[in-house]
């Protein structure tokens, strides 16, 4: 589909502005976007804020949703694991998906994200009204984490950090393959994956393992609690090895994981002839592989791309659909185009936290 995001289109167009749809008031009542955070006003407590807050919800562990420093946080068992792990704090109330409380009359519950280990969508009920706010989220099998569940709802808020047709992410098997062809070819060098610590790494992992790679998986020194963790947490990841231990020559024909930022530095001089792969959503636009110096660019991503955020939009068939982050204008003229009532919410700083 030809998207037209032409300043012509705008002004020819003749769909009609949030502002008009009745609904919408309604709701901003008890939900408010803002910067810093969706506030929920009538329980006095807000969904991922970016700054500590009294009361806080948690969607999951990434940086640009779960910050340090908030008092009273509700989160699933794995997300508050991920927090303490990073921010030295484990406390808040854990719950499991389906599981809820209440508080000044909103129902809030934590359905399952599909996007990392313990990642949530929240369910929010209130006076007859559904609200669910997906934080970050895929469709896509994840041997690492519990699938996406579906949830009805009248306000569906969704992320759209690949809401452009450009983003159509391939099967992740084919990209596993390119990986294997590349060490089979030149088996004397090795294969350096840069891939975020958090959720990506030991989903590459774990389908490394799943397509039959036995060997042990060597890690940077920065990789290596969170897939500790993970491990702690039931997803098996196999034989882990830490390169730093490990000599050099022992390295050849061998599959390496690091954080994206270590593919270029010194570190990986250690490696005998490192090849350098990079698994992200964003791996579809060349430039941006160029940019890492990425010889294998991996198109593996954690979030919908645009055929799962439309029909998780179309699935669920919300009477209006709020967008937080990413490339909202896509999905909002995408909304228009479908005559779904849409609004872009402009929440700051919600881009850099797992790097696609
Ligand atoms: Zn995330
Ligand atoms: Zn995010």
């Amino acid at each position: 589909m030809a998207l037209s995001l032409a300043p012509s289109f705008r002004l020819t167009g003749t769909f009609p502005q949030p502002i008009r749809y009745p609904m919408m008031a309604k709701a901003k009542h008890w939900i408010e976007p803002h910067p810093q955070g969706i506030y929920v006003r009538p329980a006095d407590i807000w969904i991922d804020p970016s700054v500590p807050k009294k009361q806080a919800v948690v969607t999951h562990g990434h940086a640009d949703h779960a910050r340090g420093g908030h008092g009273d946080v509700w989160a699933t068992p794995e997300t508050l694991a991920i927090m303490g792990l990073r921010y030295g704090t484990e406390a808040g109330t854990p719950l499991g998906y389906g599981e809820g409380f209440e508080r000044g009359g909103v129902n809030f519950s934590l359905h399952s994200a599909g996007h990392v280990l313990g990642s949530a969508q929240v369910l929010m009920e209130y006076q007859g009204e559904r609200v669910v706010v997906t934080g970050d989220f895929k469709r896509r099998p994840d041997p690492t984490c519990a699938p996406f569940e579906p949830v009805p709802c009248d306000i569906f808020i969704t992320e759209a950090t690949f809401g452009l047709p450009v983003f159509r992410h391939p099967p992740i098997a084919g990209e596993i393959d390119k990986i294997f062809a590349r060490l089979e070819a030149e088996p004397d060098h090795c294969l350096l994956v840069g891939a975020y610590a958090l959720g990506k790494a030991q989903r590459v992992i774990a389908e490394l393992r799943r397509a039959g790679w036995d060997k042990p998986i060597y890690l940077h020194g920065a990789m290596v609690r969170m897939c500790e963790l993970y491990e702690e947490l039931g997803v098996s990841l196999g034989e882990l090895r830490l390169v730093m231990d490990t000599d050099k020559e022992d390295m050849r024909g061998q599959i390496i994981i690091c954080p994206p930022s270590a593919l270029t530095d010194k570190w990986s001089r250690r490696l005998p002839n490192p090849i350098t792969a990079m698994a992200s959503g964003w791996m579809r636009v060349r430039g941006r592989a160029r940019q890492r110096g990425v010889e294998i660019p991996l198109v593996i991503s954690d979030h919908a791309d645009w055929d799962e955020l439309t029909g998780t939009i179309r699935e669920l068939a919300p009477s209006e659909t709020w967008i937080t982050h990413g490339s909202e204008d896509g999905l909002l003229r995408w909304c228009e185009l479908h005559q779904i009532r849409a609004r872009a919410l402009a929440m700051i700083g919600r881009e850099d936290g797992d790097d696609g």
